[in-house]
């Protein structure tokens, strides 16, 4: 079974799809992180975006895996654990010009559906339900207005100490140059699929969007 969770920048759905993994018993597949590694990746090893060879030769080289611990999903690149490192401001600004690259997309999506082949998952990213999986059992689009969304940003960077001393006004302003970059690129846009659910999570809190999402997944199992 795969379910698709897609949405723009800090809609709540890293902790939904979370949430939803843990409730069903299956794998999550956080893909923006994928797409925030190889990011990293190409600025450590000074690799110019726009420079297709390094690009390709970098891209083939590459080892991601995912590992859990009591502190949660653990993702690591080539070895070394970049779990924090993917959600500094520097990987945030640039990820959104790798990601539109056809040909990390490529690599990405297959990666994807390699690791999705084999088990029951919950995917969350932007074309989960358009590109990765077209055809996946269960379609989730999560949107919640500005404030909220900049708000639960704020948050996440404060707590894991990433502020770099910015205002909600900053963090709101970046949400919406990455979720406009995203949604106007040409591969593989940020859109929602035509057969997908919106959820908007802004008068709900996580764990209701969770519930939500759980039984309308059991309530469909139960009848088929
Ligand atoms: O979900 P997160 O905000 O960590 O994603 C970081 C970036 O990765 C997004 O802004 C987008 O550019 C890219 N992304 C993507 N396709 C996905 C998931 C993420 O292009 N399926």
């Amino acid at each position: 079974m795969i379910v698709a969770i897609d949405g723009p920048a800090a809609s709540g759905k890293s902790t939904t799809a979370i949430g939803v993994a843990k409730s069903l018993g299956i794998t999550y597949l956080d893909t923006g992180a994928m797409y925030r590694a190889v990011t990293l990746g190409l600025i450590e090893n000074n690799i110019k975006f726009e420079d297709s060879l390094e690009l390709k030769n970098y891209l083939i080289q590459i080892k991601l895996e995912f590992a859990e611990d009591k502190s949660g999903t653990l993702l690591f690149l080539n070895g070394s654990n970049v779990t924090k490192k993917i959600r500094t401001s520097l990987v945030t600004k640039n990820v959104s010009e790798v990601s539109a690259l056809k040909i990390v997309r490529k690599f990405m999506v297959d990666i994807q559906r390699e690791i999705a082949k084999n088990y029951d998952c919950v995917l969350e990213g932007r074309d989960i339900g358009t590109v990765v999986f077209p055809n996946a059992d269960f379609k989730f689009f999560l949107v919640a207005n500005e404030k909220s969304r900049a708000k639960r940003r704020f948050d996440d960077l404060s707590k894991s100490g990433l502020l770099d001393s910015i205002g909600l006004d900053d963090v709101l302003k970046d949400l919406n140059k990455r979720d406009y970059k995203d949604s106007t690129r040409r591969n593989s846009p940020l859109k929602k699929a035509y057969d997908a659910k919106t959820i908007d999570s802004t008068n709900l809190t996580i764990n209701e969007v969770i519930d939500k999402i759980v039984n309308i997944i059991n309530k469909k199992r139960t009848l088929d």
